[in-house]
């Protein structure tokens, strides 16, 4: 099926877009044609004149401006793909809240309460780009198991002497151990939003970790 007859007019610039829209009311602009051609063709649309768009150039590529990026409506997706100015615009490694507000008062807005209301509701954490590093990731974990058995043997130093019932031994550095290891999934499901699911199991990963703690405290206790 054919469109009904309509006038062509191509523009160079917005500015004889603007004016040639408003010389021609009912015109419609055509940018690709993938929509308002087949639409036109179905004769679901018929106006009497179609301004190109196409071509101007000021529509079209991806620009820095100061801290924002400004993307002409001709930009296709190919060239967002390609553009390195986007890829560098990408969010810096952090903790982002989404919806984002920069100041707590915002949450009064209505339009802001609607996007919680509608969601997605996210916190998300970027990281930097690369594969991940295991060998740094236990690296890290050693050290923190360090420093849990570090603060458990403080704390048992300046509580029990020499010599102390093994069971007390166990039931001290094993509860100090055990808050060390398993107290911060409570407060990232809390505060984080982290599933408590996701969280009691690293709480169980925690109290296996206490216990062998206490073990390890429980056999090398000085005798008195
Ligand atoms: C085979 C096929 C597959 C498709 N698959 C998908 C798909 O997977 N996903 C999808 O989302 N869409 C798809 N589409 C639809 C089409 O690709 C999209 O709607 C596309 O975004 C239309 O862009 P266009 O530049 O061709 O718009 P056009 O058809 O030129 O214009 C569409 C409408 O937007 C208006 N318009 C155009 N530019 C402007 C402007 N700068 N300012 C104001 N109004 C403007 C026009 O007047 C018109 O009413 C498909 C279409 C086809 C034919």
């Amino acid at each position: 099926m054919y469109s009904p007859n309509f006038d062509y007019y191509r523009a160079r610039s917005v500015a004889e877009a603007q004016q040639l829209l408003a010389a021609h009311p009912g015109a419609k602009l055509l940018a690709g044609g993938h929509s308002l051609v087949p639409l036109m063709k179905l004769r679901l649309a018929a106006p009497s004149a179609v301004v190109d768009i196409g071509r101007v150039q000021e529509l079209r590529g991806i620009a820095r401006q100061g801290g924002a990026i400004r993307i002409g409506a001709l930009t296709t997706h190919a060239e967002l793909a390609a553009s390195a100015d986007l890829r560098s615009a990408a969010p810096a490694p952090g903790v982002y809240m989404l919806p984002w507000c920069s100041d707590p008062s915002q949450m009064k807005d209505p339009a802001v309460r609607k996007r919680y209301e509608d969601g997605p509701v996210a916190i998300l954490t970027v990281m930097r780009n690369g594969m991940p590093n295991m060998g740094k990731y236990l690296g890290m974990w050693f050290l923190f198991c360090l420093l849990v058995s570090f603060v458990t043997s403080y704390v048992a130093r300046h509580s029990l002497d020499p010599g102390a019932y093994g069971m007390e031994v166990l039931r001290l550095t094993g509860t100090v151990a055990f808050i060390g290891y398993g107290f911060g999934y409570v407060q990232d499901s809390i505060w984080k939003a982290v599933p408590w699911a996701n969280s009691l199991r690293g709480i169980l990963d925690a109290a296996i970790y206490a216990l062998v703690t206490g073990l390890v405290f429980r056999f090398f206790w000085p005798a008195a």
